[in-house]
């Protein structure tokens, strides 16, 4: 396991009311003294950002959004912006979701303009890449990753990506039950770094980019999963939504 503090986000999507998102809240930091070196970060949809903020206001749990407008202000109806997300007290935004790029049409190119905005507003980033399951039958799986890497990352300095982690999400394990192995997460994971420090160039003075892995995470997979090399950490959308499999999920134990 890395040296870094895992870091074990929630990513509820487009679930929870403010009322729902308060009662979770409230069970979570409950347990927070619980959570050990185990950084937790839960990211509810964008109604529910400011009354938690100030629900969690003191505690170490991290608030992200799960998505920020490309643009600072002006005619973009039904956007959100990094400022205004930092101004309700946002410590970070995921960029790039899967479901964000095929639902939504969310392009390489977008998703560094938003990563240029969220670091500028003082937002860290939880950046989201991943094969869909085509890629990874025809041998792609790497390209992929690296593609939207490069692109994603295109103009970002050292200190930029230090204010970056990575979820490698294979599409197809999002929602659909199905893990990757821990081998092949560990494999991409370690792609990953070695891409980020390319990028970065030589300014990361031997740190290599937290990489948390993303696709039907849940209590009965943690462990074998954190216990591997590169894998620094959890992006669990469907097994957040219950407090008590989360509590699981941050409370892993490896080896
Ligand atoms: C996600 O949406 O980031 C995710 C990993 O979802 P799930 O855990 O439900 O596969």
């Amino acid at each position: 396991m890395s040296m870094q503090p895992p870091i074990i986000a929630a990513n509820w999507k487009m679930n929870k009311t403010v009322p729902e998102a308060l009662d979770y809240i409230a069970g979570l930091l409950k347990e927070e003294s619980t959570f050990g070196d185990r950084t937790v970060v839960v990211a509810p949809p964008f109604t529910a950002l400011h009354p938690m903020a100030e629900s969690m206001e003191g505690s170490s749990i991290r608030l992200a959004a799960q998505n920020v407008a490309w643009a600072e202000s002006g005619a973009y109806t039904g956007e959100v912006s990094a400022t205004m997300l930092a101004d309700v007290g946002c410590d970070c935004v995921i960029v790039g979701h899967s479901e964000r790029r095929s639902l939504f049409g969310e392009r390489d190119e977008d998703v560094n303009r938003k990563i240029s905005r969220a670091l500028k507003a003082g937002l860290e980033v939880i950046l989201c890449v991943g094969e869909t399951l085509q890629e990874r039958e025809s041998g792609n799986t790497l390209s992929t990753v690296e593609r939207q890497l490069w692109k994603g990352l295109i103009k970002m300095t050292a200190d930029d990506i230090k204010k970056i982690v990575v979820a490698y999400e294979p599409v197809w394990a999002i929602g659909t039950g199905k893990t990757a192995t821990p081998e092949q997460a560990a494999e991409v994971h370690l792609f990953i770094k070695d891409i980020v420090n390319a990028i970065a160039g030589n300014g990361q003075k031997g740190r290599t980019v937290p990489v948390i892995y993303g696709g039907s995470v849940n209590e009965a997979n943690i462990n074998e999963l954190m216990s591997r090399d590169g894998i620094d950490g959890a992006l669990v959308g469907g097994a957040s939504l219950k407090l008590e499999s989360f509590l699981n999920i941050i409370r892993f134990v490896t080896g």
